[in-house]
């Protein structure tokens, strides 16, 4: 039989303002344990939380940028449980009445992944547990922090497909700057709900949940391992049980955590210290027109204005820090803005040599510590005929290691092509002189010849000169 897999997403972002949600304490990663604690995040009892205002509008920044409505009046709810990494027992979100509803996030083949909706709420702390031997040690410097968890409806259908939403999700709020989205560091954290069903059922199976994934490695992997033992499970006749289970990278397998709580289990209710959440018109209208251009409004012009292939052009936007990488090298002054040949000079490079260093040296993007100039100025110097492309591609990984400065750089280590025809006519005649049982085959009609004797040319050379220039004064000096 063949199952269809059926798959929503639940995605934690941190949020990047300045201070916590309901105190003053600082968001920064990292830091000396519960350096970044009050009272309030503390969870001791007799605090007051304050609704940091800049966490509403970050929110509803992130909800029109992912085509939601905004809801007017919403508010925040207690849910209890009690687990170490939250003091007060209970956590603040929003339950019956979330800050946005109803958005969507498009896929390239055209299908509209539903979100449901999108909520604030705080962080828990953190558990250390392996730093000493039968004990575990709370970090509460993460508590508190804000969050916006975004709820997609079960629309996806593939592991291609969730990674493709959770890429296009996290471009989309890079680009409006509501979070730095970096997986590594944990501000990107995916939850991911998954059943099987029979192919052309309507019914959906019984599912499960798998948290904390924080790569798209992992949520690939994830995907294809738990839908692979749902129908396993199935096929023997066996009993899934809904339940929450861990996905464990190293080897590569889910576990089973513990059984899923029903919502009754939290026993939510509306923070009785928290008064409702009002959002006027002329904020959402602010928060609209401070949106920049997106992911896919940027692709589409970058196709249109620049001339850029789709594939090109959807790789770059893709990422923030190549779009921006990008544009910058566009724009350093010695070229005209957005000049086309130059749009796709800088594209190619991205596609190419830029991909390729940041492969190499397994570095992200936003790693990345180059000075756009620089490759503009390698650019200039290929499209000027003073290196060739070999030479380039090996002063650019300078340039991605070290910054630097390529003018000088090839000035410095002298790799710039012989440009004056009459050094580079002086070396052909020598090689021409030296090597006559060459010359005289390629008399007789030997093409090979002339290939081997533009071979040592070049190689006198040093490859240094540009191969069209070396052919033709070779031939010149043939019919001589
Ligand atoms: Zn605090």
């Amino acid at each position: 039989m063949h199952y269809e897999t059926v798959i929503g997403l639940e995605v934690h972002c941190e949020l990047a303002t300045k201070s916590k949600i309901f105190c003053g304490c600082s968001t920064k990663f990292g830091g000396a344990p519960n350096s970044h604690v009050c009272p309030g995040c503390a969870g001791f009892p007799g605090t007051l939380p304050v609704l940091n205002r800049s966490v509403v509008e970050y929110a509803v920044r992130a909800g029109l940028a992912l085509n939601c409505d905004i809801n007017r009046v919403n508010g925040f709810e207690r849910k209890h449980y009690f687990y170490p990494d939250l003091p007060g027992a209970y956590q603040v979100t929003q339950f019956f009445a979330p800050v946005c509803v109803n958005g969507s996030v498009e896929l390239a083949n055209g299908k509209r992944v539903a979100i449901k909706q999108i909520h604030m709420e705080e962080d828990a702390g953190k558990l250390v547990h392996d730093s000493f031997e039968d004990a575990t040690l709370a970090d509460y410097n993460r508590g508190g922090m804000p969050l916006l968890e975004i709820v997609s409806q079960p629309d996806m259908r593939s592991a291609a497909e969730a990674v493709e939403y959770v890429e296009k999700l996290k471009a989309i709020l890079e680009y409006t700057g509501v979070s730095d989205c970096k997986m590594q560091e944990g501000s990107l954290r995916v939850d991911v709900n998954l059943s099987v069903r029979p192919m052309g059922s309507e019914k959906l199976g019984v599912r499960t949940e798998m948290k904390n994934l924080n790569s798209m490695r992992s949520i690939a992997r994830a995907v294809a391992f738990e839908s692979a033992r749902h129908v396993e499970v199935i096929e023997e006749g066996g009993q899934l049980v809904q339940e929450t289970r861990r996905w464990d990278d190293d080897k590569g397998e889910s576990f089973a955590m513990r059984g899923k709580e029903n919502a009754q289990d939290y026993m939510y209710f509306p923070d009785p210290n928290l008064p409702p959440v009002m959002i006027g018109e002329e904020e959402i209208e602010a928060a609209r027109a401070s949106l920049p251009e997106l992911p896919e409004a940027k692709k589409q012009r970058y196709v249109t204005e620049l001339g850029l292939p789709e594939y090109d052009a959807g790789i770059i936007t893709g990422s923030k820090h190549l779009m921006e990488l990008f544009e910058a090298t566009c724009r350093v002054e010695i070229f005209d803005a957005f000049d086309k040949t130059v749009a796709k000079e800088a594209a190619n490079w991205i596609m190419g040599e830029v991909l390729n260093q940041l492969k190499a040296t397994q570095t992200l993007p936003e790693d990345m510590s180059f000075d756009p100039k620089h490759l503009a100025n390698l650019i200039r110097l290929v499209q000027g005929q003073q290196i060739n492309r070999g030479t380039a591609k090996k002063v650019f990984a300078e340039v991605f290691a070290h910054n630097v400065h390529p003018e000088a750089y090839v000035k410095e280590h002298n790799l710039a092509l012989v440009t004056d025809s009459g050094a580079i006519r002086d070396m052909i005649a020598k090689v021409v002189a030296e090597n006559e049982k060459s010359v005289s085959e390629y008399k007789s009609g030997k093409e090979k010849a002339l290939q081997f004797l533009i071979g040592q040319s070049m190689k006198a050379l040093r490859g240094q000169a540009p191969a069209q220039e070396v052919k033709k004064i070779l031939l010149e000096i043939l019919a001589e």
